[in-house]
């Protein structure tokens, strides 16, 4: 299908400078949409012939949100764990209610996910799952673009480990084909994988030519463990293992040394920011504007639901922005443009994404429109500070995921709303009876 958006508000790259590179303006123009790829920005293609046309007035059209760290599936422990540390979260709330799921409360969960995050204008997001092949046919289903890793714990070559890791495999090659999700390998944490198991798994990253994506430098046990078992941080520790030869995305990144950040530097490594799971587990605050100023390829993920205990980015974007300042005294620290920037080009490249994350002919047509019509967007004195400190993300009014139209007058287009809700609600009913 050909869309237009017409003279509609669009975050565009420009070609100034901020932080950690080019920067975006908000300017009122036409937006020419071709089957899957935006076609034209200002003037149409070649024979162009709109087979619909969107009125842009009062709205703001933008690139859909990347959220570059989630559990998808995971919502079906919202709100059912809190209040307490990490530790007692993980492993005496979580992981026991994690034994009890069968696949088809993996594959509600994660749509209903899929629907939270499409309504408040993500498009793209990366997973870390516990299952195989289900995760990645929810999301087609969806129609959602997604980087799926199945989490997999090992130790050394105990066949459980590696039973994990070849159904990792398994489900990347059967997936081989699809135009919506790719993969990476998703070995859980330095606390789940001893060193043997993360070298084995790095191998076959290498192998299958899929970058590795991990939580690290999480809470303060995991530091301190690292510290009094291997004489390292943990981030010296992946590096010293050569899982960092791999591209690597890593998410927390909370206890870090200046020493860790140039580790990340030398090597690529990108960072998922989760401030809102960060904050709520206890973890502390993530050194994000260190890691800026450095150079670090910084993206912003929501963490599972279990965490969270939302998958709206814009709660995430505004905690980004807000909190580095506030521990900074700095009211420079991260701006309202780098904070867009984090939740939409970084994301995309820290997921190894370069057909998608900004507003160019030629990429995917990955978009979402925002009713600004509200009073929270009134006076218009700036709309990228509006989108970073005053939207909610509830004034979605429609996205598109590889040119298709998901989400239209806030709702979905091809979900049961209700039936993904009856569904994921009865799998908590069942695995706490
Ligand atoms: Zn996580």
């Amino acid at each position: 299908m050909n869309i237009h958006f017409k003279n509609i508000y669009c975050i565009l790259p420009c070609a100034k400078t901020c932080g950690t590179g080019r920067s975006y303006e908000v300017k009122e123009t036409n937006i020419y949409v071709t089957n899957d790829i935006i076609s034209g920005i200002g003037t149409a293609p070649d024979g162009f012939i709109a087979d619909r046309t969107v009125q842009g007035k009062n709205k703001i059209l933008s690139v859909g949100l990347v959220n570059a760290h989630n559990h998808a599936y995971m919502s079906v422990f919202r709100n059912s764990a809190d209040d307490v540390l990490f530790e007692e979260w993980l492993f005496k709330r979580i992981l026991p209610l994690e034994d009890k799921l069968v696949d088809e409360d993996i594959y509600w969960g994660t749509q209903l996910s899929c629907l939270e995050m499409l309504k408040s204008g993500t498009t793209t997001f990366l997973d870390m799952h516990i299952t195989k092949n289900i995760v990645p046919k929810a999301v087609e289903d969806v129609g959602m673009r997604a980087v799926i890793s199945k989490g997999i714990v090992g130790e050394g070559t105990a066949e459980y480990g590696l039973t994990r890791l070849a159904d990792a495999k398994e489900e990347i090659n059967n997936f081989k084909n699809s135009k919506l999700v790719s993969f990476m390998l998703a070995p859980h944490a330095i606390y789940t994988c001893d060193s043997e198991y993360l070298k084995i798994v790095t191998e076959e990253a290498k192998k299958l030519n899929v970058p590795i994506h991990t939580h690290l430098a999480e809470s303060p046990v995991e530091l301190k463990d690292a510290l009094e078992k291997y004489g390292k941080t943990p981030v010296e520790y992946l590096a010293d293992l050569g899982v960092f030869d791999v591209k690597t995305i890593c998410a927390h990144c909370v206890q870090l040394n200046d020493n860790d950040i140039d580790i990340f530097k030398k090597y690529n490594v990108s960072v998922a920011a989760n401030p809102v799971s960060n904050l709520k587990l206890a973890n502390g605050i993530a050194p994000i504007k260190k890691m800026l100023d450095k150079g670090i390829n910084v993206a912003i993920g929501t963490d599972g639901p279990a965490s969270n205990n939302g998958q709206n980015m814009f709660r995430e974007m505004n905690f980004h922005a807000l909190l580095h300042k506030g521990v900074n005294h700095d009211a420079e620290a991260v701006s309202a443009l780098e904070t867009y920037k984090c939740a939409t080009e970084n994301g995309a490249k820290a997921l190894a994404l370069d057909n998608c994350g900004v507003l160019e002919v030629g990429k995917k047509a990955d978009l979402f429109v925002m009713d600004i019509n509200q009073p929270q967007f009134y006076p218009r004195n700036n709309l990228m500070s509006a989108l970073c400190y005053s939207a909610r993300g509830t004034e979605i009014d429609m996205v598109l995921v590889d040119g298709k139209i998901l989400i239209e007058d806030g709702k979905s287009t091809t979900l049961d709303e209700e039936k993904i809700y009856y569904n994921a609600s009865k799998v908590i009913e069942r695995i706490t009876k």
